[in-house]
């Protein structure tokens, strides 16, 4: 075995994984807050905080995001619910659900009203994480709503009775700003927008803001941008940390400090079918998301 050459680059590979930040500042360059650890939901009658997580992108970590930054909620000891408003069942699927065998899905609470909550949703091996899942059914609903009266406002009906039962519910939006992707804001207090790191990132962030501006005019006067957040990061490479410094002068203090690295742990999950909180609850990435935890309630001022 040639121990030289192998040496060499693992050195070079240990520098440059090194963090360059100084202690006291985030990967976004600014001073971390002191955010303290969550303390338990508060008791009593609960009504849901719902929150939209869209980037009509493709590819860009909503889904990641909806499972891990769910399932890190739901350790603080809050009750949630996963809503899977993609017709690819990405985020079922990620939940270890198979969304081509599943005999009723999202779509027959959009659609019928025969069906009850209690019989489409799941529970997953996180306590206290629920699942709304979907299939490629729910692409027919997006048609089929069209005919409908307050068409916007379906997915808001089915959400709004059961809102007392979940402290926190995230829609996992599909990569598309149709009228399903409506339907979710009309029905959300706040939207998350992932961005990754790469390049044209924000191309294609106007059109969404608009879209959230309109929905915000027309439907949904309650609606907030509650924070951008910055995923597949790459501290090695310029690229990824010019593309944070365009995000973060595009949106300066929406930008979440926390800031998710990419690492193939996360794909590794999606085929595990569970959050990296309970597949690898020490690794980095589920610190980041429950860093991501904490800013979300602070700024929910549900801490
Ligand atoms: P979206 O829902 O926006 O389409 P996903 O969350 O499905 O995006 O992510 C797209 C792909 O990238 C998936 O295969 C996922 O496992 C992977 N991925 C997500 N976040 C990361 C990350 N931080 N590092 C590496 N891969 C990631
Ligand atoms: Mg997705």
């Amino acid at each position: 075995m040639n121990h030289g050459p192998q040496r060499a680059d693992e050195g070079l590979f240990d520098v440059d994984t090194q963090d360059e930040e100084p202690e006291d500042l985030g990967p976004t360059g600014r001073p971390l807050p002191d955010l303290p650890e969550p303390t338990p939901p508060p008791a009593g009658p609960k009504r849901a905080i719902i929150i939209a997580l869209t980037n009509q992108k493709g590819g860009v970590g909503k889904t990641t995001t909806t499972i891990n930054l769910g399932a890190a909620l739901a350790e603080t000891g809050r009750r949630i619910l996963l809503v899977d408003f993609d017709p690819q069942g990405s985020l079922s699927v990620g939940l270890g659900v198979n969304p081509h065998t599943l005999d009723q899905s999202i779509y027959n609470l959009l659609l019928s009203r025969e069906f009850s909550f209690d019989e489409i949703v799941l529970s997953t091996t996180v306590d206290r994480l629920d699942l709304l899942p979907a299939n490629i059914d729910l692409s027919a609903a997006e048609v089929q709503l069209v005919s409908e009266v307050a068409r916007e406002q379906t997915l808001k009906r089915v959400l709004d009775p059961i809102r007392d039962r979940y402290d926190i519910i995230l829609i996992d939006c599909a990569p598309s700003l149709g009228l399903l992707t409506v339907n979710a804001l009309t029905a959300s207090d706040k939207v998350l927008i992932p961005l990754e790191c790469e390049f044209f990132a924000l191309r294609g962030v106007a059109l969404l803001t608009d879209t959230i501006a309109k929905v915000t005019e027309r439907l949904n006067n309650d609606l907030e941008l509650l924070g951008i957040l910055a995923t597949m990061f790459d501290s090695r490479t310029l690229h990824s940390r010019e593309v944070l410094e365009r995000v973060l002068e595009a949106f300066g203090d929406k930008v979440f400090h926390t800031v998710i690295r990419r690492t193939v742990k996360f794909p590794e999950t999606t085929v595990a079918g569970e959050p990296i909180t309970t597949y690898a609850p020490s690794s980095p990435g589920a610190t980041a998301y429950r860093m991501l935890a904490r800013e979300v309630l602070a700024r929910c001022h549900a801490g």
